[in-house]
């Protein structure tokens, strides 16, 4: 804690770690004594520059950029960029370590890295998100590559963000390769990497539940956020059987009894990606749901909780909640939703739980799937990529199982995680020497 002072989002997910690879290193002697952890804390390089650019009234503005290339011992750095005005070293440090561990779950050749902006791109133009993109992107170039280090998107960074950066790197380096994922079909693109991360979350829950002998069917689902994740976790919750009954952002939740189908889940897609609206706009079509202003949604009776926004979004006492209105699975979409207080609670109530780093892994793997398309210069179809993402996240919920498992039955996913990609990565560092 003392090297890295302020930094309690990354100190956060170095303990939830450390809690749970320490006591396996203690009884591996081959992992001691070779200071593995210390190192995997230490980022092997970070960036942080300036992004100047001129606003639509002809003003300049100044932003922060960053890159942190956390982790290349089993591929080139990957990770996503994130643009929010929450944007810090903590937060991009402690999702770059995450990503580590992430993607080597997801047992493709990636090492963990992550990026972005303290730009907020709320309520700017098409025009200002452009000018800001290429002012991101011409310093960014220097220190990415298709064999070096590949970015995605994350919040605040989508389809739109992608394509505008990979314009300008393009332009810079006069070279078409897949130095970004998340890219247009039209342009090296994979089909089924929008819906990855929220489909691959309800994948990993569908296994989860198996191992219980319960499935989505019937069940009633609380969805936070509305993004990229929240979308897709809702879509594929409902085609497994499941009630999608909210969905959220930051000012707030809805909620619709009668759940959200087909028809209204493109409505909120129309709100979310094509007019950059709000999620209570909802009720404009559907004035049946109700609006909950500033409340996460965790107060919804439900079966199965998908948190789908963004890192400590629930706390100790949502928690209890959900346990006491009988939720029996809780698989996370975002990164570190649930705060240290709620996992406990979880576990302690022998839930089911899954960390982001095993549940929300869909996504990178996908990016994974679309480097390896660009590699060979072709693309697979929706029906293939899909088959690989549920046999990715069926193989890292083994992976859950055999290294989380506690002998009576219970999966710690949380040690399942943490001790899994951890071991491929020291491996790899051990072997390598120390560099
Ligand atoms: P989007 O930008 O598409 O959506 C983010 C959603 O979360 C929005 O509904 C947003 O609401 C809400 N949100 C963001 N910040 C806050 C906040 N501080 N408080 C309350 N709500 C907030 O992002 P994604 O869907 O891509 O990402 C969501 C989560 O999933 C993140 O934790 C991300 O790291 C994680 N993730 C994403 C992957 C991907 O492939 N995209 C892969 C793996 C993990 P509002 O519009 O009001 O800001």
């Amino acid at each position: 804690a003392k090297n890295n002072p302020n930094e309690p989002e990354f100190l956060q997910a170095v303990r939830e770690v450390a809690e749970t690879v320490i006591p396996f290193i203690e009884k591996n002697p081959k992992y001691q004594g070779k200071m593995l952890l210390e190192r995997m804390v230490e980022p092997e390089r970070v960036m942080m520059f300036r992004v100047a650019w001129v606003d639509d009234k002809g003003q300049t503005q100044v932003n922060k950029g960053y890159r942190i290339q956390m982790n290349s011992a089993i591929g080139p750095y990957k990770g996503g960029l994130r643009f929010h005005p929450s944007v810090n070293l903590s937060i991009l440090k402690f999702l770059a370590f995450e990503q580590v561990f992430k993607n080597s779950l997801t047992t493709l050749p990636m090492g963990g890295g992550k990026g972005g902006s303290n730009f907020d791109p709320k309520g700017k133009s098409d025009t200002e998100i452009m000018r800001f993109c290429q002012a991101f992107m011409t310093e960014l170039a220097r220190h990415i590559g298709a064999d070096t280090d590949v970015p995605a998107g994350d919040i605040g960074v989508g389809g739109r963000e992608v394509g505008y950066m990979f314009g300008q790197y393009k332009k810079l380096r006069n070279e078409f390769t897949g130095v970004l994922t998340g890219k247009g079909i039209t342009f090296g693109g994979s089909l089924i990497r929008p819906e990855a991360t929220g489909y691959g979350d309800v994948y990993f829950a569908y296994n989860m539940l198996k191992t219980r002998g319960e499935s989505f069917d019937g069940k009633t689902v609380v969805i936070s956020g509305s993004g990229n994740v929240a979308q897709y976790a809702a879509e594929k919750a409902r085609q497994l059987g499941g009630k999608v009954v909210t969905l959220s952002d930051s000012s707030g939740y809805i909620y619709d009894a009668e759940g959200i189908d087909e028809e209204k889940l493109a409505y909120v897609m129309e709100i979310k990606n094509v007019n950059y609206g709000r999620i209570s706009d909802y009720l404009n079509k559907y004035p049946n749901a109700k609006f909950v202003a500033g409340k996460t949604p965790w107060e919804v009776k439900c079966d199965i909780a998908l948190p789908c926004a963004t890192q400590n979004e629930l706390n100790g006492d949502d928690a209890k909640m959900l346990v006491a209105n009988g939720c029996i699975c809780v698989a996370e979409g975002a990164n570190m939703p649930s705060t240290p207080e709620a996992v406990i609670v979880f576990q302690d109530a022998k839930i089911l739980f899954a960390p982001g780093k095993a549940s929300n892994a869909g996504g990178v793997a996908t990016s994974g799937l679309e480097m390896s398309q660009n590699s060979l210069r072709l693309s697979w179809t929706s029906e293939e990529v899909d088959d690989r993402l549920k046999r990715i996240m069926y193989n890292i919920h083994e992976s859950c199982v055999e290294y989380g498992s506690d002998g009576s039955g219970y999966v710690d996913y949380v040690k399942g995680a943490n001790v899994a990609g951890f071991v491929k990565v020291a491996d790899a560092m051990l072997a390598q020497g120390v560099v």
